[in-house]
């Protein structure tokens, strides 16, 4: 059986992004997917410009439903208490008007599935487990399927079957602590200029602008602390009870949002962060290997750029040479784990700040976020600063 260079399970954000980057690099990538067909989980997301960065030079147009602008950290009645300041030069060496910017899934999602090649994704394949040897992997799927590959990439998400197998005493997943509430709406006479995170002593409610369809809309969300609390009935009165009080626009964006259609709840969870990533020709990337808290708006952003630069560092290897492989793999480890890592445990700290710390400690945290300059801006952008670098390095490093 000929061999892939590469094949990747799991055709979320990071594998649908590995398999056109791959194939960009000349490399021969095949995606294996257990569904029928690949659909977006959730409603939107957020992406920041290292991510809008990679998309662009993988083909996928992203131009008009791409909305960045400023954002600010807001106190619930509207007092601001930081804004994300980003080196202007660097934002226009990428081309982008903002740091960040919110899209639909399921818009995202097709734009990118434009670009995919039609023998690239292979759906109802479910990877069962694998055995490698010096020259690569054997790999075997559910419904009898073999392929043989010279990489084996687990892109499988948060409860990755290729991290089970691979390392096997890492603990399954379990709930962060934090549950959110994702919804959309469209923006009829709300001005869309800003992207906004606001918190008062228990929640946050953040908003941000988006293009779905060719409308205007907005994304929001609602984080708050979660110990095992089953869904509410009325979801409508339950949202408005927590951040119904919170300065406009939110109210509006509330009101016009359908709690049926437009919101659901997401149960955050979270491993421990890896160790390793790599052993032999199999790697790890996006949930796989560092499923993150909401509060790094950044889990499918980090999941495409793992992507990417594994490709980055694959086209550059001999992929007849095995040891030149390994040597790929690593230098992909080397940059993606203790960044990701870093961005995840901060995330989750910023959780646990706002979501976890007894009713007093609260007090005094807001105390100092309205009081004490610039422990607003320390507090909320700490990943700013290292993704900025990274933006630098694939401006600079990568093509
Ligand atoms: C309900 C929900 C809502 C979310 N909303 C947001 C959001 O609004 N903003 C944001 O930034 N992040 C959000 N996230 C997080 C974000 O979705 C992830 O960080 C991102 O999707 C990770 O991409 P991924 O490709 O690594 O994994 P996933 O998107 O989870 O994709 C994994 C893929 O692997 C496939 N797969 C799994 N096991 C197998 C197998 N054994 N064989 C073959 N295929 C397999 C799955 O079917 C899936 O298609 C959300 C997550 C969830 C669960």
């Amino acid at each position: 059986m000929a061999a892939l260079d590469v094949a990747i399970i799991g055709a979320g954000p990071a594998g649908i992004t590995a398999g056109l980057a791959l194939r960009r690099a000349g490399l021969n990538a095949k995606v294996f997917e257990r569904a029928d067909k690949v659909t977006p989980l959730g409603g939107a997301i957020i992406l920041n410009a290292v991510g809008l960065t990679i998309l662009r030079r993988l083909g996928v147009d992203i131009e008009d439903i791409y909305n960045g602008m400023r954002a600010e950290f807001r106190r619930w009645d509207g007092r601001v208490r930081a804004r994300i300041n980003i080196d202007e030069d660097l934002l226009k060496r990428a081309n982008a008007n903002g740091w960040q910017s919110g899209m639909m899934r399921k818009e995202l999602y097709a734009r990118m599935l434009d670009k995919v090649p039609d023998d690239l994704i292979v759906p109802q394949h479910e990877f069962e487990r694998f055995e490698q040897d010096e020259d690569g992997v054997t790999i075997h799927f559910k419904n009898g399927h073999v392929e043989r590959a010279k990489v084996l990439v687990g892109a499988d998400g948060v409860r990755s079957r290729i991290r089970g197998q691979l390392y096997p005493d890492v603990a399954p997943p379990k709930p962060l602590g934090i549950a959110v509430w994702l919804g959309w709406c469209e923006a009829k006479g709300i001005e869309a200029d800003c992207t906004v995170i606001q918190h008062d002593q228990n929640f946050q409610m953040g908003y941000a602008p988006l293009v779905f369809e060719g409308k205007q809309c907005f994304e929001w969300w609602l984080v708050e602390q979660y110990k095992g609390e089953a869904p509410p009935e009325n979801v409508t009165q339950y949202v408005k009870d927590r951040i119904g009080h919170f300065a406009a626009p939110s109210r509006d964006i509330l009101d016009q949002t359908d709690h049926d259609k437009q919101l659901f709840r997401w149960i955050v969870e979270y491993i421990k962060p890896l160790e390793q990533w790599t052993t032999g020709n199999v790697t790890l990337m996006g949930d796989a290997a560092h499923p993150t808290s909401p509060y790094a708006a950044y889990g499918a952003g980090m999941a495409i750029e793992d992507a990417y630069i594994l490709a980055e560092y694959l086209k550059k290897a001999d992929m007849d040479d095995p040891a030149s492989i390994r040597a790929g793999l690593a230098k992909y480890e080397d940059l993606r784990r203790p960044y990701t890592n870093y961005t995840t445990k901060f995330a989750r700290n910023l959780g646990r700040i706002y979501h976890s710390i007894p009713g007093p400690l609260r007090k005094v945290r807001d105390f100092m976020l309205d009081n004490v300059p610039g422990v607003g801006r320390n507090i909320e952008t700490g990943v700013t600063e290292d993704a900025e670098k990274l933006l630098r390095q694939v401006l600079d490093d990568f093509d």
